[in-house]
């Protein structure tokens, strides 16, 4: 087996010690490698060992959807009320590099492994509220190293709308009783596309004194006068994150911020945006045990197939781009429309095209490395992760400029372990190109199309092909691209 070293060290400040050691509980409804539909579920699998290797000690706290191999039952059992009924949960925990990962299992969690998110608006909301309640009372009842986090020097963090609940309910049965007085909660905003929204009588279900109302009480012109748990979860919070400065910005634009922006400028006291890191032991070139690769431009797509992706603009550009000497292959699930889009390429373009309808980490893990290029033209993009796999792995992201894809086109990663993915077209000169990273800016509206999708890639293609015939390319010539920055 191969084992990372030193890349644990890599721009790490020296580890903290006293008063600035923290007890850290990390609450999110997906937790990677268990569950994951997206960024979220990295972040809260990789984010909380980073917290622990700075001295920190930290826990994450996530629902138990299936039987995972890990956790064991750690003989807890506690009641909460759930819409006027009790639900008995029982804890489930194991220590992995420094964090103690604790699950919470239930009926309510059980049987939904393929779609954590499905059922009706009042099932997720129940799913939310249990999880929320459970994880609130986890520095009581959950013993990690033997002993309870208690509330000295405890900060939550409580990651998009599913648990925007959890800074409320803190506040609510805690700190308006003068309880957990040194505890603090931390609201992560991920993608404010979600926000947990019904009707206002959905204020009901939710166990709350009546005048907490208020926090939940939206009027927007999508959803009239509406109950909102985002907007309550930003109002209640202590301080409130979101993935990248870039999506900090667009958060508080009337388009950008989906109806909570004026929420969010108003906490701007509060509100500040931190780029994601990524867990460089699972993504990275020289460990990846998912890896096997022709000499042809790969291009690449990985992601949720819906609007926010922009899967309908590679599909604007495949026709062009089925004319070049190049492959193409996309992963992804969603809608259903684009689901049939991708499997229709791949009958159409069948020595071209691959197009991989489903839910595979080591697929993506493959394409991410084995691509030249990987596309995301996402419309929006809070932080965006794939990009930064891509750049680990010396395969060049070409990228809307929006959100953290923004912040994140000058960090490069190229390090020395790309070298070692010993392709042909990831020579040094190709390495180099890879640092001219290519942004396709958008200068109109995020919503409007760039119909210049289909010539950006062109150029870049050109080049490509330029390039990879007349092999090595020194650094000076990343300056000669014409398409390293569009405008
Ligand atoms: P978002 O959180 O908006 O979905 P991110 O780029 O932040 O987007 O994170 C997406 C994560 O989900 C990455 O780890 C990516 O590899 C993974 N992913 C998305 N779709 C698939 C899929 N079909 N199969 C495997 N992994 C996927």
């Amino acid at each position: 087996p191969l084992e990372v070293t030193g890349s644990e060290n890599v721009c790490l400040p020296p580890p903290l010690a006293g008063a600035n050691v923290m007890n850290v509980i990390v609450v999110a409804a997906e937790c990677a490698p268990w569950s994951k539909t997206g960024g979220l579920g990295d972040v809260a699998g990789s984010l909380p060992k980073a917290l622990a290797r700075r001295g920190h000690r930290v826990m994450v706290v996530a629902p138990r959807y299936g039987n995972y191999a890990e956790p064991q039952d750690i003989g807890v059992r506690k009641r909460y009320k759930v819409d006027g009924q009790d639900i008995e949960v029982t804890y489930f925990q194991t220590y992995i590099d420094g964090v103690d990962f604790v699950f919470i299992e239930s009926h309510l969690f059980r049987h939904i492994e393929g779609d954590i998110y499905g059922g009706s608006r009042l099932d997720i909301l129940k799913r939310m509220m249990l999880f929320c309640k459970a994880a609130v009372e986890v520095p009581w009842y959950v013993p990690c190293g033997g002993v309870c986090y208690g509330d000295g020097n405890l900060v939550f963090i409580a990651n998009d709308w599913h648990t925007a609940l959890l800074p409320v309910y803190l506040k609510a049965y805690y700190r308006d009783n003068g309880l957990m007085e040194f505890t603090r909660s931390i609201l992560v905003i991920h993608n404010i596309a979600h926000q947990g929204r019904g009707p206002v009588d959905d204020f009901l279900h939710v166990d709350l004194p009546g005048h907490y109302i208020d926090l939940f009480k939206l009027h927007d012109p999508v959803g009239g006068e509406h109950f909102n748990i985002f907007a309550a979860g930003l109002k209640a919070a202590d301080r409130v994150v979101t993935v990248s400065h870039g999506y900090s910005w667009e958060l508080k634009t009337s388009e950008g911020g989906w109806g909570l922006h004026n929420i969010i400028k108003e906490n701007d006291w509060k509100f500040s945006g931190i780029v994601n890191g990524i867990d460089t032991k699972e993504w990275n070139p020289l460990f990846d045990v998912h890896l096997t690769s022709d000499d042809v431009p790969l291009i690449g797509f990985i992601g949720r197939l819906d609007q926010q992706k922009g899967v309908d603009l590679i599909a604007e550009a495949v026709p062009w781009m089925m004319d070049q000497d190049v492959q193409l292959v996309m992963l992804g699930t969603g809608r259903q429309d684009l689901e049939k889009m991708l499997r229709q390429f791949e009958n159409q373009y069948h020595d071209k095209i691959r197009g991989w309808v489903g839910f595979s980490v080591k697929m993506a893990h493959r394409i991410t490395a084995g691509s030249d290029i990987l596309l995301m033209p996402s419309r929006f993009e809070p932080c965006g992760l794939n990009q930064l796999y891509a750049m680990m792995y010396g395969t060049v992201p070409v990228v809307h400029a929006v959100g953290g894809l923004r912040d994140t086109e000058t960090v490069y990663g190229l390090t020395e372990n790309t070298r070692t993915v010993g392709r042909g077209s990831k020579d040094e000169g190709w390495l180099r190109i890879s640092a001219g990273i290519m942004r396709l800016r958008n200068t109109r509206k995020y919503s409007s199309l760039p119909s210049t999708s289909g010539e950006c890639l062109s150029l870049w293609l050109d080049r490509f092909a330029e390039n990879k015939a007349g092999s090595r390319v020194d650094l000076s010539c990343a300056n000669k691209f014409p398409c390293t920055y569009l405008s």
